[in-house]
Formats: C-alpha cells, sequence, structure tokens
C-alpha cells in the first residue's frame, strides 16, 4: 500500500515481546494516524518461555517470522541493528548506515547476557539444546550424581531454572538413576516475587520433585564442581553446575543511563527521563523485573502515549504491573499470577486449572491474541 509520508513515523527498534506489542497495540490504538517500521537483525520472532524443553526432546520453541508479522501491521521492516539515536534531530542510525527519521521512537532491544559465575554452564536461551543436552545424557546414564542450579543476584527471571531443575530430576528418576538437584538463589523463596502463597505452593512442588532449595543465599564458584554458599560458608561439591546469567542494558548512545549495568530509565508511561519522544519497553528498561508480561505490559503504556501523541485521542494509563507465570517440569503446570508493587507480590493466586483455552506462557494483551489467530491461520493450532 502506498505509505503518506505525513503519518506520524513510529520506529520500533527491536523484534522480540516488547516491540510487537507495541506495534499491534498501536495497530489498534492509532491505526492509520501511525506508520509502523521495525528495526531488528533476526529473521524471527521466538517464543523463548519454551525454549527449556528443548534439551529434554520436546518440540523446538516456536519462532515466527519477523516479516509476516510486520506485514500483518501494514509496516516496513528493516534489517539491521539500532546503533545510537540523535534525540535532537530525531533520527536513528543503524550499524548498517541507514539513518532513520522518527517522530515517536521505542527502543525494544531486550537485554543482554554475561556469564556470572566461572565454571558453570551459563544458561543462553539461544543454544540451551546445544548446552544442555550433554548434560541430560549425562544424567540419564547416571554420569551426573549431583548437579547444582545458580541464580544470580540480581535475578533474572528466575522461573526457568525451577523447570529445569525439576526436568531434569524428573529425568533421572525415569531413566532409574539418582540425582541431587540443588537450587541456590538469594531469593527468600523460590518464586518470591509471586508472594508467599505462590512460594510455598512451588516449595512444595520442588521437594515432590526432589529438587532441594538454599534461599537467601549467595553462590560463588571457587573451582570446578565447588559451590562456596554465603552466608555461613557452607561447600556443596556437585558434579556439574548451571546457572542464570546476569544480565545488562543494551549499548545506546544518544540516550541517558540510569543503572550502572546500563538498563535504560523509564517512568511509569514507558517515556525514556530526559527525552522527548523517545520510550522503551521490555528487559532493556530499568524495571527490575525482566518478564516477557511486563515487557508487554510496557508496551502497551509506550503504544498509548505514542498514539496519544499522533493524536488519536487515547488516554494513556500508567503501567500496574502484573506477573503471570506458568511452571512447567512438575506433575501438572502451575498457573501463577500476582500483581508487583516494590520486589514482592500482592493478591498472589496459584492454581492447576488453566486460566483459559490457550494459556499463554507470555501474557500480552494484543500479542497472545494475535498469536493464536495467526496459529489457527496457518493450521498449527487445533
Ligand atoms: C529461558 C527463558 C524463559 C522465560 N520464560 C518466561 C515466561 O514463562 N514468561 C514470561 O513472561 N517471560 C519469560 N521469560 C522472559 C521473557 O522472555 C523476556 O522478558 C522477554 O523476551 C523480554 O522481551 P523484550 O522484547 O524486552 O526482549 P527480547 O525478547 O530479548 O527481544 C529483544 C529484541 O531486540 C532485538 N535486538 C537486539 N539488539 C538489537 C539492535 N541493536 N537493534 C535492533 N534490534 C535489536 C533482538 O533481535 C530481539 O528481537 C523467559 C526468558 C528466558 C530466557
Amino acid at each position: 500500500m502506498g505509505v503518506s509520508e505525513d503519518r506520524f513515523q513510529v520506529l520500533i527498534a527491536g523484534g522480540g515481546v516488547a516491540a510487537l506489542e507495541a506495534g499491534l497495540a498501536l495497530q489498534q490504538l492509532a491505526g492509520e494516524r501511525v506508520k509502523l517500521t521495525f528495526l531488528a537483525p533476526d529473521p524471527d520472532f521466538v517464543y523463548r518461555p519454551m525454549v527449556v524443553r528443548e534439551p529434554f526432546g520436546f518440540a523446538t520453541a516456536r519462532r515466527y517470522p519477523l516479516d509476516e508479522i510486520v506485514r500483518d501491521l501494514n509496516g516496513e521492516l528493516v534489517v539491521d541493528r539500532f546503533a545510537s539515536v540523535e534525540p535532537d534531530s530525531q533520527v536513528v542510525h543503524t550499524e548498517g548506515g541507514a539513518a532513520l527519521r522518527y517522530d515517536a521512537l521505542l527502543l525494544a532491544l531486550g537485554a543482554r547476557i554475561r556469564p556470572r559465575f566461572d565454571h558453570a554452564i551459563t544458561l543462553d536461551d539461544r543454544q540451551l539444546d546445544d548446552q544442555l543436552h550433554g548434560l541430560i545424557q549425562d544424567v540419564e546414564g547416571g554420569y551426573v550424581r549431583t548437579l547444582a542450579f545458580l541464580v544470580p543476584d540480581p535475578t533474572p527471571w528466575p522461573l526457568p531454572v525451577y523447570e529445569l531443575a525439576m526436568m531434569t530430576a524428573g529425568r533421572a528418576r525415569d531413566s532409574g538413576m539418582d540425582l541431587t538437584a540443588i537450587v541456590v538463589t538469594p531469593e527468600d523463596a523460590p518464586l518470591a516475587v509471586f508472594g508467599a502463597p505462590v512460594s510455598q505452593a512451588v516449595g512444595e512442588l520442588l521437594a515432590q520433585s526432589g529438587v532441594d532449595t538454599v534461599t537467601s543465599a549467595h553462590a560463588e564458584v571457587s573451582a570446578p564442581g565447588r559451590v562456596l554458599v554465603h552466608p555461613g560458608g557452607q561447600v556443596l561439591e556437585v558434579d556439574r553446575i548451571v546457572a542464570l546469567p546476569q544480565l545488562f542494558g543494551p549499548p545506546t548512545p544518544g540516550i541517558t543511563k540510569s543503572t550502572p549495568d546500563g538498563f535504560i530509565a523509564v517512568d511509569a508511561h514507558s517515556r525514556v527521563r530526559g527525552v522527548e519522544g523517545i520510550f522503551a519497553a521490555g528487559d532493556a528498561t530499568d524495571f527490575p523485573l525482566k518478564h516477557g508480561g511486563i515487557a508487554a505490559q510496557q508496551a502497551d503504556a509506550a503504544a498509548q502515549a505514542i498514539a496519544a501523541l499522533a493524536g488519536a485521542g487515547v488516554e494513556p494509563r500508567p503501567l500496574a504491573p502484573v506477573i503471570h507465570g506458568v511452571l512447567l517440569g512438575g506433575p501438572k503446570p502451575l498457573y501463577l499470577r500476582a500483581h508487583i508493587t516494590g520486589g514482592h507480590g500482592l493478591s498472589s493466586t496459584v492454581s492447576e486449572n488453566a486460566p483459559d483455552a490457550h494459556p499463554a506462557k507470555i501474557e500480552a494483551r494484543y500479542l497472545a491474541p494475535y498469536l493464536i489467530e495467526r496459529e489457527r491461520r496457518t493450521g498449527s493450532l487445533r
């Protein structure tokens, strides 16, 4: 279709949850008033939460071609990387040398990962199957009898580590092997962010699944197989160590950063502090919880504010964060939910019953139904 130059130009840097949710929200809220351009380097949107099942022989996590999604949004996809922004002239420079003008810019660049512990397998969801396949085989063969799972501080989204620990313990049991699996975490209780009722239910499930947990603990790895637990100085001697990565913010020259780890400071409307017309959402921001549902809610807040700027008559609402989780790895999935105030969940609920027919690992107001509709269209949803 023809593109009229007088439309409000929205540039979305990224192709993950926050980027796509914002694009879908803007299509709904502002329609033809906005022209959407996505700047992203990878060909696919990957449904990251399901990656944890790949090393256990389940189907690979779903991947959706970005160009098709962007086409559904009547947008344009620039396959390149964000390099820097000049807020005064409202221009983004790409690594490939292009200059892209915008009226509003959304930075949805995700977080970067780095290993926190030496002598450990640092989980990277882009290559989890390769990383863990050999380990699972060694567990099945009885070559690995003790396994520590370490959660760093600050804690990224910790749920995958509990799923992996339970799935690995289950695989050892099914193979008739003894395995001691221990999660060492700085959290006060397993999945403490959801609040006490969820932590209690998850704690019971971990115990039933044969996974020990050491909470309020900081781990150090002083040598291969040697985990030092603080406070107290307990030493765990284990065959292998698996760890979540430490997260830090993406490079965004032109933007003032707030945290020492480089996360972008935003307000409750996802506006980047100190600059006009620039928004950020998702793992790249200084919101302490790196969670797809939160990324989507921040994207919705940004989309409302951008739609208002584009003259769409939308009343922007501030972020009121709610987290949802689906914990796999036990006998049945557990469905978790909490409102977030400060560092902990309020009015949390836990249930073995799915909240609806197609419960999503990532709760996103526009993206979740879009993906279901898309799968119906392509015939992959029964
Ligand atoms: C194993 C695992 C399990 C998880 N489970 C859950 C779960 O059950 N529920 C849940 O809600 N959350 C879960 N999460 C967290 C969730 O996946 C993230 O919080 C979410 O993906 C963040 O979305 P985002 O859009 O901010 O970043 P990302 O999804 O990381 O997307 C970032 C995007 O930016 C692009 N990009 C990077 N650099 C550039 C650049 N320079 N220029 C342009 N584009 C760039 C990337 O290609 C990517 O498309 C899980 C995470 C992991 C790793």
